[in-house]
């Protein structure tokens, strides 16, 4: 059943060719036995995923369903469950049991969706690699001597071995495209304010966003039915009408424009790389599209202006675990600045404690125009640069990441290597864009992305790009040998 997509599971269910509980078992087998070598969940929700199986199962029996009734998904471990564990991978939240549910997680189980449990990921979604959990790296299922990517590296890991049909992730600045890229996965990051934050552990709250991680487009576009859409608990969340993302799927891509920024296939790119995403680009042009070079002139400005706010925004949103109000409290206090000092000091990890470092530093008095406002401003006219594309072009097209996944261990010395994984993929976030990842054939062995910006609230015509894409090749169906041996037929 774990070689079906979504979609297919969901028809199977209609069909009634398996029950929810049979489906939710299989998966939870799944996970049991395989995890152990992709460390992709942090909690598994056993018992409650099967209570909710049979509450599906009766639904089901009735009629009563939609799309993702009985299907089981997994959650990034950054979305509030009530009552389960939620620790956004660090030892602060080891012991956060929230008494809510994010609001994602209220609409999936509203739809009827069963939850595996929570995925692994960098510690407070920083990271592009998973390695700065507290719970350990997780393994890339395509070679696990390397990295899945990061910072939703377990929802991307779990959905390529096929522990989960489909996951949610967030993205700050690359955390979904970036690790669906080095899994051979799907990925949507949503306009901002498209899906809601509410219950979402924030990093950098203008930055940070929902989204689908599943085998495909139209998988994605069934999940983000369910996530998107305003929320009155959510001051930044829009209220633009929410489309049906399944409709417009199908629709013919003859007249399309595809811009392609000169600046994504510059030096630092793996050419092995740019030939799979010139190869995509040719696939495009037999669908129908055609192509124009664009230039985006202040994509060398992104990753440092997101590493001024990213950085200043969760220094300030981080500033609630203190060891008063929940999670992590160190020892036998002496003072309350020795609670303070301490619990962060011993809750927090080292590049959480960088960020917080760096920015204290930026919103400091006397440094605050220097930094924070100058970023603000080189923000803008990232902002501008994509608007004056988007009156030429309908979609911009790019590698997703200039590399393949990279060994464990081999960037975890180095930040701005390290930074430098998002080169593509931050400037989405800066300017609040919709921008997604998809399989585009292999480098050197491992998955390569495709990444498709598109203008805001267009995530319909974007899923609708994605699709006929993979109608047209058979990319995002290649599963690690190791996991297509377990495949029954
Ligand atoms: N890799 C980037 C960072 O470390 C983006 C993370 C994210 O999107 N959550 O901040």
């Amino acid at each position: 059943m774990h070689d079906k997509t979504l979609a297919e599971l969901s028809q199977g269910l209609a069909d009634k060719a398996f029950s929810s509980v049979e489906l939710t078992e299989h998966f939870l087998k799944r996970i049991n036995d395989l995890d152990g070598n992709y460390n992709s969940f942090i909690t598994i929700t056993e018992e409650q995923a099967v209570a909710q199986a049979k509450a599906a199962d009766e639904q089901l029996a009735k009629g009563n369903t939609q799309a993702l009734t009985g299907v089981p998904i997994a959650h990034k471990d950054i979305f509030c469950t009530e009552g389960v564990k939620t620790s956004c991978g660090s030892k602060m939240l080891d012991n956060f049991v929230p008494p809510y549910n994010a609001t994602v997680i209220e609409k999936f189980n509203a739809a009827g969706a069963i939850s595996l449990g929570k995925t692994n990921m960098d510690e407070f979604a920083m990271g592009s690699s998973n390695e700065t959990s507290f719970y350990g790296s997780v393994k890339n299922p395509w070679n696990t001597s390397c990295v899945p990517g990061g910072s939703s590296g377990g929802s991307a890991a779990a959905v390529a071995a096929r522990l989960a049909p489909a996951a949610t992730g967030t993205d700050t600045g690359g955390s979904i495209r970036q690790p669906a890229a080095l899994c051979g996965i799907t990925g949507l990051k949503p306009t901002y304010g498209r899906v809601s934050r509410y219950g979402m552990i924030a990093f950098a709250s203008s930055l940070d966003q929902g989204g689908p991680m599943t085998q495909t487009a139209e998988d994605a576009a069934l999940l983000l039915n369910v996530m998107a859409g305003f929320d009155a608990k959510d001051s930044t969340s829009s209220d633009t009408a929410v489309a049906d993302y399944i409709a417009t799927l199908n629709d013919d891509l003859s007249g399309l424009t595809i811009g392609l920024p000169k600046e994504y296939f510059g030096e630092g790119l793996d050419p092995a790389i740019e030939a799979s995403v010139q190869a995509a680009i040719k696939e495009y042009e037999q669908l129908g599209a055609s192509v124009k070079e664009i230039s985006l002139p202040n994509t060398d400005l992104a990753v440092p202006c997101y590493y001024v706010i990213a950085p200043s925004e969760a220094s300030a949103n981080l500033s609630r675990f203190d060891g008063v109000r929940y999670g992590y409290r160190c020892e036998d206090p002496k003072d309350l600045h020795d609670l303070y000092t301490r619990t962060r000091e011993e809750g927090f990890g080292e590049e959480v404690k960088r960020r917080i470092l760096v920015g204290t530093y930026a919103l400091s008095a006397g440094f605050y125009d220097a930094y924070y406002k100058k970023a603000q401003q080189i923000r803008r006219l990232i902002k501008n640069d994509f608007v004056e594309a988007f009156k030429e072009v309908d979609v911009i097209m790019g590698p997703t990441v200039p590399n393949t996944a990279f060994g464990i261990g081999e960037k975890s010395n180095d930040p701005v290597a390290m930074y430098l994984e998002d080169i593509y993929t931050i400037s989405t976030n800066l300017a609040g864009l919709p921008g997604m990842s998809i399989p585009a054939g292999f480098a050197n062995g491992k998955p390569a992305g495709l990444q498709l910006t598109g203008n805001y609230f267009a995530e319909a015509k974007l899923l609708n790009i994605a699709h006929r894409f993979q109608q047209a090749t058979d990319w995002h169906k290649q599963l690690p040998a190791t996991i297509a041996d377990q495949v029954e037929g």
